[in-house]
């Protein structure tokens, strides 16, 4: 197969091109902005499931009956380590901006912090966010439910959603360390990738609509996919289920697909962010002590989750982000 022809464009070029669609398409400024910050780091960093190839996708989700274009989402400081955002429903991460420094001072005051976002369309990575709080000093965690697309281990009929969580651990004078997946096996996008690119995949991401283990990523798009490591991964999928949703008045996966409608819109949802302070609860050992830990990982040449990111980033700096030329003509042809 022919490698696809790519142009490689300056990061400013890529957001403002994102900005410029979504405000041609009657988007605030300040989701438009939120939206592109979050598209450009994905294709920056080679996140390519979650980066421009997004952009027409939104179109669904900003035409379904209850979104917002006008959400401008407001932190609510409830008591001194938690705080609530509505997204109003817009997209979430607008929401999860605003309320990202409520978190980190709670994190740094009292050693904890927690932001609960409600009513947002979400469809980015949560690597981008996770990574900004930890680049500033605190430990977060974050997680959400999805749709209703995996079956728990054991059962026939999805239920649970991709549910996705993140991981960020401060590093003095380093990138943070950060990990960013989803429960199922694969994340739906990825599937949907190796569908247009006329792939199979493997063995274990899904069964077809009859239950059938199948390596056809149309087939299981039509029926279901599971969950990673079997049991393991349907328990903490469900956690995720139940802290990000019915903990923080949000919608569990199915209630998210019945909020759909048929759209085949982002899932709206809520979205749960814990953050630590490791020198606030342990002191400055806590930090020398991470390192030791990420030494042992150099020493036998493991790489950390991240660095992969880390590097493309680098060179995307160095040499501009690469964008195949067919989806920026389709991005442009959106564009009224
Ligand atoms: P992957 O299975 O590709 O795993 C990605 C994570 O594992 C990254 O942190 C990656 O780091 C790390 N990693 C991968 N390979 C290795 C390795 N060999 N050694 C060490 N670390 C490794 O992720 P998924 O396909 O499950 O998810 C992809 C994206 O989809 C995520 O960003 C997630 O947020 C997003 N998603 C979003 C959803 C939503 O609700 N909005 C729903 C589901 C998924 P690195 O990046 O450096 O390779």
């Amino acid at each position: 197969m022919q490698p696809e022809a790519t142009v490689r464009l300056p990061e400013e070029n890529i957001r403002e091109l994102v900005v410029k669609f979504f405000l041609a398409h009657h988007l605030n400024q300040p989701q438009a902005e939120s939206m592109a910050n979050m598209l450009t780091a994905a294709q920056r960093d080679g996140s390519l499931s979650h980066g421009l190839q997004r952009l027409p996708g939104t179109l669904d989700t900003m035409a379904h009956p209850h979104f917002n274009k006008q959400a401008e989402p407001v932190a609510e400081r409830i008591t001194s380590v938690f705080t609530r955002v509505d997204a109003q429903n817009g997209f979430s991460c607008l929401a999860v901006e605003r309320g990202l420094p409520n978190l980190t001072e709670s994190a740094r005051e009292f050693g904890v912090g927690i932001l609960a976002i409600r009513n947002g369309f979400h469809s980015t990575a949560l690597w981008p966010l996770v990574e900004k709080a930890a680049s500033l000093g605190v430990a977060v965690m974050s997680m959400n439910p999805t749709h209703s697309y995996v079956v728990p281990t054991g059962g026939s009929k999805a239920l649970l959603g991709t549910n996705p969580m993140a991981f960020a651990w401060p590093r003095p004078n380093k990138r943070p360390y950060v990990f960013d997946f989803a429960t199922s096996a694969a994340a739906r996008a990825d599937i949907a990738m190796r569908k247009n690119a006329g792939q199979q995949i493997p063995v274990g991401w899904g069964v077809d609509k009859d239950g059938q283990a199948t390596t056809d990523p149309a087939a299981v798009l039509a029926g279901a996919m599971l969950p990673f490591g079997s049991h393991k991964g349907s328990a903490i999928s469900t956690m995720i289920e139940l802290l990000a949703g019915p903990m923080i008045g949000g919608r569990t996966s199915r209630d998210c697909m019945q909020f759909d409608q048929g759209a085949d819109a982002a899932p709206c949802h809520g979205e749960l962010f814990i953050a630590f302070s490791p020198e606030l609860i342990s002191g400055p050992e806590a930090m020398q002590s991470a390192e030791n830990l990420f030494s042992g990982f150099n020493e036998q040449e493991a790489r950390l989750p991240g660095d992969r990111r880390y590097a493309i980033r680098d060179v995307s700096a160095r040499e501009g982000i690469p964008v195949s030329t067919s989806l920026l003509n389709r991005i442009l042809a959106l564009i009224p």
